[in-house]
């Protein structure tokens, strides 16, 4: 068998958009995941259903899995032909200890490759509005490592030398020693003045830069990971991300991991931390009989009616699954309720004919003729709701055909960090998108005792407003009937904040 390769890969700094494009690819197709504590977690969700994920964590004082075990797996795996990724926090090789597992790999003569990642040491100032050099101000910078052993012995840092360099100094892993850090670069000729900015969590939501002076040093808390920057260009301050609408601000989704995407991106694009906190999830239907007697006759039925997504998504699969394409659909006319729907009708290469006005069965109905006789219907939908459309369309004299395209589940629990968060009040708000999704939580957080009242929630529409108050929720955004969208959502939570 050959022997696999492994990609010592860096993940960036936190925020989930911060790692290369090669580092992405590879993760995606990785056998076997060997990450960091610092590495962006939600990275793992891009993995293979099959990938090996394991948390080798390190953590000053206790070391959870040693660095030889690390080295030991790394090798291990790859000589089983298995390609694996090693992903470290900011770059590999940036105190990441990368060098050292390359060497490893060398000795064993395992293939590797070095995917270079964008070191915190950098991006935790700049997303704090710190340029780490600056012209007329800082002409270079030094990255370099304040942990105890810089401080003494072998691995010890000229730090009176590194006063004379002057520029920028940028600190890792240096907040537990920070006053003897200061007062050495103090003792080597750097002014007591010299402006100090720590930025902690750096690109996360919980990002927080303290600033002071390094005669101060001692003064202020600090706490890790921080990059300590030391010099003039700590007194500058070009904040652009915790000014951001919903810096600070942790909010829950409840959809389902394959429809929340467009809400989740737009509540972090605000800055808020989001937790994808799935209460549905869907499956296929109990059988197909349905969907695949009406795909045989499709051209008997002159409209297609799709009132969501999901139901888009699966009778398309299923009409692609049977080798057959769009040439099937024939002259049917497709109708939607909701412009994410229309979308997602149209990423299949489709038009839309005719597309309720409001999201609702109500503005389908009014955009349709009065008198329908003689038109045949053809609606996919989810097992176990009804719509009141396909009755509506009866009364106006259609001929409708419903059909079960999926189920609606219930996932088998919730995050364990969103349970960690609740416990502790850390939660500013939860956003629900349909009465299921109240229900589906509160069925979960029974089964945990999770006590949930007041926990204040974002609500798309009315229905799901009176559901979530039924529950016991604080419902403090609310939509009316008109304004229901997730854009509208996404605004109507960052006014509540402001
Ligand atoms: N290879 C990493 C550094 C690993 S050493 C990189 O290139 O970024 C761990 C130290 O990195 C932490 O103690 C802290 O000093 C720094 N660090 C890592 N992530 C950080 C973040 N998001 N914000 C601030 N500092 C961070």
């Amino acid at each position: 068998m050959p022997i696999g390769c492994v990609y010592l890969i860096g993940a960036g700094p936190g925020d989930s958009e911060l790692i290369t494009v090669k580092g992405l690819r590879l993760i995606r197709e990785a056998d076997v995941i060997l990450y960091d504590g610092l590495a962006n977690p939600e990275f793992l969700r891009e993995a293979r259903r099959e990938c090996e994920c394991i948390n080798v964590e390190k953590r000053p004082g206790f070391q959870r899995v040693q660095q030889d075990e690390i080295n030991q797996m790394m090798v291990d795996r790859a000589q089983k032909g298995l390609m694996v990724v090693r992903l470290k926090g900011g770059d590999p090789i940036v105190f990441g200890r990368g060098g050292e597992e390359a060497e490893v790999l060398r000795k064993h003569e395992i293939p590797f490759e070095i995917v270079p990642g964008i070191t915190s040491a950098i991006a935790a100032p700049a997303y704090a509005g710190i340029p780490v050099t600056h012209r007329g101000i800082s002409p270079h910078v030094t990255i370099v490592t304040g942990t105890t052993a810089s401080l003494e012995g072998e691995g010890e840092v000229d730090w009176e030398g590194l006063a004379k360099v002057g520029g920028t100094l940028l600190i890792l892993m240096g907040t537990r020693k920070r006053s003897e850090i200061a007062r050495r670069l103090i003792a080597g000729g750097r002014p007591p003045e010299t402006p100090v900015a720590a930025v902690q969590w750096g690109s996360l939501p919980l990002q927080r830069t303290v600033r002071t002076t390094l005669g101060e040093m001692d003064a202020v808390e600090m706490t890790n990971p921080a990059v300590i920057v030391v010099g003039k260009v700590a007194a500058m301050d070009l904040d652009w991300f915790a000014s951001k609408p919903l810096f600070g601000k942790t909010i829950a989704v409840t959809r389902a991991r394959t429809q929340a995407s467009e809400l989740v991106h737009m509540l972090r694009t605000l800055g808020a931390q989001v937790l994808e906190v799935p209460t549905i999830a869907f499956a296929e239907p109990q059988n197909w009989r349905d969907v695949d007697c009406a795909l045989a006759d499709i051209h008997s039925y002159d409209w297609l009616v799709l009132t969501s997504t999901n139901g888009t998504d699966r009778f398309f699969e299923r009409l692609f699954k049977q080798d057959r394409d769009v040439r099937a659909l024939g002259e049917i006319k497709i109708a939607t309720i909701g412009a994410a729907t229309s979308a997602r009708v149209r990423e299949w290469h489709l038009n839309v004919d005719l597309e309720a006005v409001n999201r609702t069965s109500e503005g389908l109905l009014a955009a349709f003729d009065a008198d329908l006789s003689g038109q045949c219907f053809l609606l996919p939908r989810p097992e176990e709701s009804r719509d009141v459309l396909a009755d509506k369309l009866r009364e106006r004299g259609a001929e409708v055909r419903e059909i079960v395209a999926y189920k609606t589940v219930m996932p088998r629990g919730l995050p364990e960090e969103f349970l960690q968060l609740i416990k502790k009040d850390a939660i500013d708000l939860i956003a629900f998108t349909s009465s299921s999704t109240v229900l589906n939580l509160v069925s979960l957080l029974k089964e945990t005792r999770q006590n949930w009242e007041y926990l204040p929630a974002a609500c798309i529409g009315p229905i799901t407003a009176q559901t979530a108050v039924t529950q016991g929720f604080d419902v403090v955004v609310e939509l009316d009937e008109t304004s229901v969208s997730i854009s509208g959502l996404v605004q109507a939570i960052a006014a509540y904040f402001s």
